[in-house]
């Protein structure tokens, strides 16, 4: 079987934490290397944009066709207008290399747009992932600011799709209810996590490899600096908790140079400056030093689609606090492996973690039952899935 994975703005290849490049670059990366092992062969289709400045994330790169579509430099809201140019991109790719596609797997909205032009053109299905939805974000998140067209086209690209693969009960609910889509074309196939990087190893050794004090106690966020995130609520609890040897790591790029100004000043104003360490984008392979350091790993998002590096903490033993929104239900257990919390102001997140920082044998329990649950959301079960959709789709 011969796939093409359309992906217009997130290359793969480049180093996740940075600008348009997070859960959904590492995703398309393993699925891409794991479907090889069942014979199903993917070309990956991105955008070509501007690479000078960019972090390359892996030494065996993955061979990305890069597409010509408007400026290089362009930012994300913009793309849109050029899809036609990706098409045809895409297009002369196949006639010129003599390709036949049995399926087409599309990746944001923007690739959605660009695989349902191809589909009138080729003629194969389509199975769209969004990894997030605007009006999803919108009502979590207000101050999102997105292209025009995109609730419009998300809404088309549900229904046209011959399949849409989500990773959370609720987005399923959301495209059926709100875009009217019938049930038995949406599937819930969630990532998986890659178990033998992220597992539990030994807490100093870790904090040897990257210079960390063995008895401070070790809060970790991970991800793209945006607002989306909800740092600042982080920040505000942190300010609230009164233990001196508290330190907070800050993984991912510090790309956004207005968000990252706006979260050092109030790390200044709440006279955490000493305690709050941006870090900036960390490689896969250095990752597991982060994780297995850390005592607690913190994500309070507005709304996280799935929020993997919540899944790769809690693979590497460390209980995870964070907001109950979307795919972060499925990945901690509330109490058991870490909390889940309803309100995103300070005051829960400052008795949770209170809580897990007075007690090492909550943390060590929650940790273990945290390994537990992330081994049973493993690639193995989700790559089977994504075979079964493809083969039931391209069989008809
Ligand atoms: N990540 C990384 N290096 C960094 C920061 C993040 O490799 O410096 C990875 C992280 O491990 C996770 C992904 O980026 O696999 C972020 O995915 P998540 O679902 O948490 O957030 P998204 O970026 O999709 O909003």
């Amino acid at each position: 079987m011969r796939v093409a994975l359309i992906s217009v703005h997130g290359d793969p290849n480049l180093q996740a934490g940075g600008k348009d490049a997070g859960g959904m670059n590492i995703y398309i990366r393993e699925v891409v290397e794991k479907l090889s092992v069942y014979d199903v062969e993917v070309d990956v289709f991105t955008r070509d944009h501007d690479r000078k400045n960019e972090i390359e994330a892996h030494q065996s790169k993955l061979n990305v066709k890069y597409i010509k579509a408007g400026d290089n430099s362009l930012d994300k809201i913009g793309i849109y207008n050029h899809i036609d140019e990706f098409v045809e991109g895409v297009d002369n790719y196949k006639i010129q290399n003599n390709l036949k596609y049995d399926l087409i797997f599309a990746h944001y909205w923007l690739s959605g747009s660009a695989s349902l032009k191809l589909k009138k053109i080729w003629g194969v299905p389509v199975i769209t992932t969004f990894h997030t939805m605007q009006e999803i974000k919108q009502e979590a998140f207000p101050y999102n600011i997105d292209d025009p067209q995109r609730q419009a086209q998300e809404k088309l690209i549900s229904q046209e799709s011959d399949g849409v693969v989500v990773w959370s009960e609720h987005e399923k609910n959301f495209i059926q209810s709100k875009y009217n889509v019938i049930s038995k074309n949406i599937h819930i196939i969630p990532p998986g996590v890659d178990l033998e990087l992220f597992q539990p190893t030994d807490k100093d050794l870790a904090r040897r490899e990257i210079n960390i004090d063995k008895d401070l106690k070790v809060i970790l966020f991970v991800g793209r600096l945006e607002r989306l995130k909800g740092l600042d609520t982080l920040l505000e609890a942190l300010s609230m908790i009164d233990q001196e040897e508290i330190n907070l790591l800050v993984v991912g790029g510090l790309y956004n140079i207005s968000e990252v100004s706006r979260l050092k000043k109030m790390c200044n104003e709440y006279n955490l400056s000493e305690k709050v360490h941006f870090i900036g984008s960390i490689s896969r392979s250095d990752l597991k030093y982060y994780y297995n350091s850390s005592d607690i790993c913190v994500l309070p998002s507005y709304y996280e689609s799935f929020g993997l590096s919540a899944l790769e903490a809690a693979a590497c033993g460390v209980p995870v606090v964070a907001s109950k929104k979307g795919g972060l239900s499925s990945i901690v257990v509330d109490k058991k492996t870490g909390y889940l919390l309803q309100w995103r102001c300070p005051g829960p997140f400052v008795e949770k973690l209170e809580i897990l920082l007075k007690s090492k044998d909550l943390r060590n329990s929650m940790g273990i039952n945290a390994r537990k649950h992330a081994e049973k959301l493993n690639w193995d079960d989700s790559i089977n899935n994504l075979k079964q959709l493809f083969n039931k789709l391209t069989s008809n």
